[in-house]
């Protein structure tokens, strides 16, 4: 802190006084308004607190959250303080306030929206940049992604001193890394493939195989791994084989924690020393924890986007335990309901299934089409009413689950 420029210094000072109040005045962490002040008083913040630390920047459509948690638990076999916007606060000025909270951690650990990646890596001068997917957030945004990819690539390009920790699965994700010095590719998975079915250099049909995906016309194809996830065991940059046995529930998140070990490894912190600090992550930002209510199990699941619909139904309980679905349109929502209709909702089909939320009337029109039978409940405290069992799974998208951790008592 007392190497910062005065400004910087004065930036981070009212910022962090502007979080407290917000804090006080019941908005929230305050790690954003903090931010956003910090960078009035200071538009540099973000690239002054950045200096002489070893920053890791993840990013990607899904995953964000919970890997950067997953690096932050790998890094901490280091020993030392890391500063991380472990609430997802993902744009400049969440990722300001996480720097200026912890002004002596040598190592920062920080999720980046995917459209201001270039910006932050510029600002940031990063050691790691971790790239997990790329697919439709929302409809609204649709052929975003592949100007988002080709920012990426020229944000990536050189730059010999930096890893890139790129998911080789993702046809987009792997375009877009290709353009720098050193990559270190991960055999992710990828669940979601409606968004790469064109190759990028050339346009044309991408095939895919058990030995992956390579355009049928050029050169264009999936590269060698250093790390792949198989089955419930990673198998690391050295060949060892090692037993993931991770808390966190579904394939998603064991690509997750394999992408992590990679970007641990670049720090000198082997598998064997991350596993153990892996598998401690039960929960993360309030995804996966079971809360009790009137008697019963809830257990919340986020998805806010097809590829996070598909990752979220891998992690339901075992049939019958029913499922309660939640659907909202506000603006971090998208608006645009439609991207429902490319989901397939088969798999519910022989468990109970609630739906609620503000769009709950396109998601049962959906689950008609699907013959997936359901009931509609006003919240979740009417479908927890109804549940035979000792516990009931929730799908909500990011306004709906929000509601329902308010609903559980659970944020503010
Ligand atoms: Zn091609």
């Amino acid at each position: 802190m007392g190497k910062l420029p005065m400004r910087a210094r004065l930036a981070t000072t009212l910022g962090g006084a502007a979080g407290t109040m917000s804090r006080l005045a019941g908005r929230g962490d305050g790690s954003v308004i903090g931010g956003v002040i910090g960078l009035r008083v200071e538009p540099h913040l973000l690239a002054l607190l950045s200096v002489d630390r070893r920053i890791v920047l993840v990013t990607g459509t899904n995953g964000k959250t919970t890997t950067t948690r997953l690096i932050t638990a790998a890094l901490g076999a280091l020993g030392q303080d890391i500063a991380s916007n472990a609430f997802g606060a993902n744009m400049e000025a969440g990722l300001a306030a996480a720097l200026g909270k912890a002004p002596d951690a040598p190592l920062g650990v920080l999720e980046v929206d995917e459209r201001y990646l270039p910006a932050v890596i510029k600002a940031t001068n990063p050691r790691v940049v971790t790239l997990l997917n790329l697919s439709r957030d929302q409809m609204d945004r649709a052929a975003e992604i592949w100007l988002v990819a080709r920012r990426w690539r020229e944000a990536l390009a050189g730059a010999p001193e930096r890893w890139v920790v790129a998911n080789a699965d993702d046809p987009l994700i792997t375009w877009a890394a290709s353009s720098a010095a050193n990559v270190i590719w991960v055999a992710a998975g990828q669940a979601w493939q409606e968004d790469s079915w064109c190759c990028a250099v050339c346009g044309s049909h991408l095939l895919r195989d058990e030995l992956g995906w390579r355009c049928g016309e050029c050169s264009f194809r999936r590269p060698a791994t250093g790390w792949v996830l198989e089955g419930g065991s990673v198998i690391d940059s050295a060949g060892r084989i090692s037993d993931l046995s991770l808390t966190l529930p579904g394939r998603a998140n064991r690509s997750n924690a394999v992408v992590a070990l990679a970007v641990a490894e670049v720090f000198g912190v082997e598998p064997a020393q991350a596993l153990p600090r892996l598998r401690e992550v039960a929960s993360v930002a309030g995804r996966y924890t079971r809360l009790p209510r009137r008697g019963r199990q809830v257990r919340l699941l986020l998805a806010k986007n097809p590829a996070g619909w598909l990752e979220a139904f891998d992690v339901l309980e075992p049939a019958p335990t029913p499922v309660l679905l939640a659907v909202n349109a506000q603006v971090p929502d998208g608006k645009d309901t439609s991207w429902l209709w490319d989901v397939d909702y088969r798999v519910l089909r022989g468990r109970r299934v609630f739906v609620t939320g503000e769009r709950g009337l396109d998601l049962a029109v959906r689950l008609e089409a699907d013959q997936v039978a359901f009931d509609l409940v006003e919240g979740v405290d009417e479908a927890v009413d109804q549940v035979s069992g000792t516990s009931l799974d929730v799908i909500a998208n990011y306004t709906a689950f929000q509601q329902i951790r308010v609903a559980l008592g659970r944020a503010e």
